[in-house]
């Protein structure tokens, strides 16, 4: 990245997706294990680091429902290019805890994934449900590791329930995906004014929702996520360029708030 050029970290990058939706994303050329393409992605939005982690649901037809597979692609990505890609490693906490804890163990202790996704509407359970959730945040709080949850979209996923699991598990850092959604978006500010261990990124928010939040929040608890395949990164990027934020706000969410809460060094 040239000197003068603004750092940008991709917080919300999925490795490809299912053929059966495939067709409709906005970075075609990316796919599931093929490493050059994630690369090529983050070249082509100016991006330096991404924060890479599988497609949200099982595969259809649906195989490797516990997302082993799909983790160690990721992990292979990472290896590969440890200089551009931060790995996150999607998990279903209701295959129990002795499962689930050997599962974290495996990306973070042997591959040195930094964070896991949550998706509780997909995996059938709510994100309040601390009996299920507590090894997955254990094993986060052991191994320093920042939680980034689905939010929005479902009554499963709401930024209110998230919020509750946040203040049983303090230590450990919870990023909210999508701003909780259009409809979650109140939720998500009051989650973040309430709670230290909360944050944001804006894949997929409205431009009249980011403004809103970073009146009331603020843009330090914000990073930049582009959604991909999915969404558009030029289309998300110009989204913060619209809304009134100084350069060094700008600065705070496309890059040094992403470094802090991923623990990029
Ligand atoms: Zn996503």
């Amino acid at each position: 990245m040239e000197d003068n050029k603004l750092t940008i970290v991709d917080t919300h990058m999925h490795y490809g997706t299912d053929p059966a939706v495939s067709k409709y994303t906005c970075v075609p050329y990316m796919h599931f294990g093929d490493p050059e393409s994630v690369i090529r992605c983050l070249d082509e939005q100016g991006a330096m680091y991404g924060v890479l982690f599988p497609h949200d649901r099982p595969m259809n037809p649906p195989v490797d429902t516990t997302y082993e597979k799909a983790n160690e692609k990721v992990a292979e990505v990472k290896i590969k290019y440890p200089n551009r890609i931060v790995a996150v490693a999607r998990i279903n906490p209701l295959f129990g805890r002795r499962a689930t804890e050997c599962h974290i163990e495996r990306c973070a202790g042997e591959w040195g994934f930094k964070g896991i996704k949550l998706v509780a509407s997909y995996d059938q359970y709510h994100a309040c449900d601390i009996d299920v959730l507590a090894p997955v945040f254990e094993k986060a709080e052991e191994h320093d590791l920042t939680i980034l949850f689905h939010s929005g979209d479902s009554h499963k996923d709401m930024p209110s329930l998230q919020a509750f699991t946040a203040r049983h598990f303090p230590n450990v850092r919870i990023v909210l995906a999508h701003m909780g959604g259009h409809t979650g978006l109140r939720e998500a500010i009051i989650a973040c004014q309430e709670n230290p261990n909360i944050y944001c990124d804006m894949a997929q928010a409205w431009p009249y929702d980011i403004k809103a939040f970073v009146r009331q929040v603020g843009t330090d608890r914000l990073t930049y996520g582009s959604d991909v395949p999915y969404q558009s990164p030029a289309v998300e990027q110009l989204k913060l360029k619209v809304i009134g934020l100084t350069p060094a706000e700008e600065e705070k969410v496309f890059a040094k708030n992403a470094l802090r809460i991923w623990k990029i060094d």
